[in-house]
């Protein structure tokens, strides 16, 4: 079931990907990598699922919350509540590394990408942005959500919305929720301090005197111990080569997650198995349930590695083993290489000319039934 039709459009991260993880391995995962043509049969769901299960270990205090909520999010695993990160966090994580290290490939080639985009006018830096407001857009569309370019690959892997295209893109990088195998956690009080004068004094509009801005409130946080270990388990659907190579390369990282840009606690994450399938295998919350209680990253690894075996083998998919080794390799990509940035980027255009290419044959259908 080889498709080499993968190999002429995506030659430089098909390479790099059989460097990583050998080319035996790397031929068994093909079948389920997909190819983005820019005709419009290439976006079309199809049934191909790359899951990437991982052992996460905190590297600081971290504070694990949503906005609105001043509590820990918990989990019960085994009559035990054990701190969670949702996987909305994490993909918010993933974005913004992936949105920054996008905006270096722009400063150095923003030549080639506007070719490989076919568009001379495409500013990326000024189109596309995470914070809305900040990307430019037309006057007449005030009120619209405008901050993204709603083509790059961020957009097209990750999803974006924009009220100045046709099409919204939903994202294809998904997954679990990242649960502790402990329930380790522990309240610590303190003085509120304003995050930008680093006092205990917020000046506001209202609160000009001193003493009367002297929040000096007393606050309690939980937070997640250093050490304690988590689970968690990304997904890419339908990913094409260059997609997935960049997405290892992003999950070996160590990541920022936690609550307020002050006291994010970092996390080092170690991706443990991958598992090519027409569908997702397994679920971290299953995992979790089996690590239960497990402080020893080696064990836990071990542990999870049995987990996806004993999943996979249900549906009779191989279970590919990240290696030291593989690590190794993966770290030494270079992911500003020009031939692989031209690669990333045209697959999103070519994403982007099949959704196009989608919406002018639904409106000629439309026409034609109405008329
Ligand atoms: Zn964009």
């Amino acid at each position: 079931m080889s498709t080499p039709h993968l190999k002429p459009m995506y030659v430089n991260s098909v390479e790099k990907l059989k460097e990583v993880l050998g080319e035996n391995i790397y031929k068994s995962i093909e079948p389920y990598l997909h190819t983005y043509t820019g005709k419009v049969e290439s976006v079309k769901p199809v049934a191909k699922h790359v899951t990437i299960y991982w052992i996460g270990r905190a590297e600081d205090r971290m504070i694990l919350r949503t906005e609105g909520e001043d509590d820990i999010i918990l989990s019960e695993v085994k009559e035990i509540l054990v701190p969670t990160i949702i996987f909305r966090k994490l993909k918010a994580v993933y974005l913004r590394e992936f949105m920054q290290l996008l905006r270096r490939q722009w400063e150095l080639y923003d030549k080639e990408i506007r070719e490989a985009m076919g568009d001379p006018n495409y500013d990326f830096l000024a189109s596309c942005s995470l914070s809305p407001g900040i990307a430019k857009g037309k006057d007449d569309n005030k009120g619209t959500q405008i901050g993204r370019c709603m083509k790059c690959p961020a957009d097209v892997l990750m999803g974006a919305t924009s009220g100045l295209t046709e099409y919204n893109l939903v994202s294809r990088f998904v997954g679990d929720s990242a649960y502790a195998l402990t329930g380790n956690y522990r309240a610590r009080t303190g003085t509120a301090v304003d995050e930008v004068t680093y006092t205990t004094y917020t000046y506001t509009k209202e609160r000009k005197q001193q003493d009367e801005s002297k929040t000096g409130a007393v606050f309690t946080e939980n937070h997640v111990e250093p050490g304690t270990l988590f689970v968690g388990k990304t997904v890419l659907f339908m990913p094409s080569p260059v997609e997935l190579l960049y997405v290892l390369w992003l999950s070996i990282r160590t990541i920022r997650v936690g609550a307020r840009t002050s006291i994010w606690g970092t996390m080092k994450v170690d991706p443990v198995a991958l598992v090519a399938d027409l569908y997702e295998v397994g679920s971290s919350y299953e995992a979790s349930e089996e690590l239960l209680n497990k402080t020893d990253e080696e064990e836990a690894r071990e542990g999870l590695l049995n987990y996806v075996k004993k999943v996979a083998y249900a549906t009779g998919t191989n279970v590919v083993e990240v290696s030291i080794d593989m690590i190794n390799k993966l770290r030494s990509v270079n992911v500003v290489d020009k031939d692989l940035v031209k690669e990333l980027w045209l697959n999103a255009r070519n994403y982007i000319s099949a959704v196009n290419e989608y919406i002018v044959i639904k409106k000629k259908l439309e026409r034609s039934i109405s008329s």
